[in-house]
């Protein structure tokens, strides 16, 4: 399938897990606005050191810091055929300007209510090694590899309260946004991975 697929959703929804699997379907790559501003931020970087107090208090880094971010990704080779968008776009601008770059062919929305967000992050770990993300509660990590997880500095309770208001105000939107467009695909988030990989695989298969 030519084009980009956006996978959307909560903090929490658990694209970046879900990711894996699209990315084994469709060979295309992981773009994860996410993972690339905290590898800014551990590389301090001019652009870490700025994104750093917004993320830190589950604010958005400015759209323009984004926008320019994706433009210079969107130039590597393997992104040709289209990637996968995991946490981008985040507002409507973002969606207006990635509409002028490139095509979005589909918009997976992983739908999970605020009450099962805050329990799902506030477990969550991760292995630096390997980049696996775990939960203490839903995917328990083995336990030789427990003494070298690390926790998300902006996966505390309070902070994660800031990123789900976040997400109504500035990022809920963007569904009926891509809906009017006929590109929004949902999915329902709230069974276990495995489950919501079967949904997702399903969408992808069907697009
Ligand atoms: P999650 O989806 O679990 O909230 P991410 O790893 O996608 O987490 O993002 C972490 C933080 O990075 C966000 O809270 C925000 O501060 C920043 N960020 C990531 N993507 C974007 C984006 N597209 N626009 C603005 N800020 C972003």
């Amino acid at each position: 399938m030519a084009g980009s697929i956006v996978l959307f959703g909560p903090p929490g929804a658990g694209k970046g897990t879900q990711a894996t699997r699209i990315v084994e379907l469709t060979g295309k790559p992981q773009v994860s606005t996410g993972d690339m501003l905290r590898a800014a931020v551990s590389a301090g970087t001019e652009l870490g050191i700025e994104a750093k107090g917004y993320m830190d208090s589950g604010h958005l880094v400015p759209d323009q810091v984004i926008i320019g971010l994706i433009e210079e990704r969107l130039m590597e080779p393997d992104a040709t055929n289209g990637v996968l968008f995991d946490g981008f776009p985040r507002t409507v601008p973002q969606a207006e300007a990635l509409a002028s770059i490139t095509q979005v062919s589909a918009v997976i929305s992983i739908e999970v209510p605020d009450g099962d967000i805050v329990d799902r992050i506030v477990g969550r770990r991760m292995d630096p090694d390997t980049g696996d993300i775990y939960n203490i509660s839903f995917k328990p990590p083995p336990p030789e590899i427990e003494h070298r997880l690390i926790q998300r500095k902006d996966d505390t309770e309070e902070t994660v309260r800031n990123r789900l208001e976040t997400y109504h105000e500035q990022t809920e939107p963007l569904g009926s946004w891509y809906g009017s467009r006929g590109l929004l695909i949902p999915v329902d988030g709230c069974g276990t991975i495995a489950e919501v990989g079967d949904a997702v695989t399903s969408a992808v298969i069907n697009l």
